[in-house]
């Protein structure tokens, strides 16, 4: 690997993710979040896991979710109180002295920017495999754009370096390349593909819609092809759309 652009904080990061006990995943929609987190919750059922939010509000909305479907939730706790159990929270920096390993750690809102995103990874304990989460969503990105520029608090310099923030986070979420080798060139350096993020195990990642298809080949069997496929997303989405109403799709939902 080459380290001559890098300092040593960067080097210590490059070192980390090259440990292989730090998978990094992205994840975009359609995949629906709430499903996405209780997957990784069962996955690792009674181990820790970190999901981090932006704001407050979006904490404690979430975790009375969780708690209602039985989860042992910690919302913001101080690191010598943490246990094996789902924490949320809107600040790493509580987790810098976190004393148990952390299985996974999901970023449901977009980081400022990748270097904030690595602050974060560099914060987990991973003495554990760990998987390293991004839910990205490009419309997202669009609303802290437009965010920014409406802010009058701050000077062009300020948003320009904000913009390129969230930039940095988009190229990470949005490459095809091995995601460890993208935070290496954004760092200055270089490294081997690592074999275990999702973009390098993409073609053996594919999602199980086995049971959607067949509910949509069942749907458009059961209503003798009389519907076209937008009729049918619609009938499969419960719309309300007079012909399906009229001729009783309805019932197929
Ligand atoms: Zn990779």
């Amino acid at each position: 690997m080459s380290t001559n652009k890098m300092n040593s904080q960067n080097s210590s990061i490059i070192q980390k993710l090259s440990s292989q006990t730090i998978k990094l995943r992205v994840v975009q929609p359609p995949i629906n979040i709430k499903r996405l987190l209780i997957g990784y919750i069962d996955k690792y059922k009674g181990q820790a896991g970190i999901i981090c939010v932006r704001s407050a509000e979006e904490g404690n909305a979430l975790a009375t979710y969780l708690r209602a479907r039985h989860v042992n939730v910690a919302v913001s706790c101080a690191p010598d109180q943490m246990k094996d159990q789902i924490f949320i929270t809107t600040n790493l920096a509580n987790f810098r002295k976190c004393p148990v390993n952390v299985r996974f750690m999901i970023h449901i809102s977009s980081p400022k920017s990748l270097g904030e995103y690595l602050l974060d990874i560099r914060s987990v304990k991973n003495d554990l495999p760990c998987e390293v989460i991004l839910y990205f969503k490009q419309a997202n990105t669009k609303k802290q754009w437009w965010t920014i520029n409406k802010r009058i608090d701050i000077d062009n310099e300020e948003k320009i370096r904000q913009y390129n923030g969230l930039q940095s986070v988009a190229q990470y979420a949005n490459t095809s390349r091995c995601l460890r080798k993208e935070i290496a060139r954004y760092l200055g350096g270089d490294c081997h593909p690592c074999h275990q993020c999702s973009n390098c195990l993409y073609k053996g990642e594919l999602d199980d819609i086995t049971l959607e298809s067949q509910t949509l080949i069942a749907l458009v069997k059961l209503t003798h092809g009389q519907y076209n496929k937008i009729s049918i997303a619609k009938i499969v989405t419960g719309s309300q759309n007079q012909r399906i109403l009229e001729n009783g799709a309805k019932i197929y939902e």
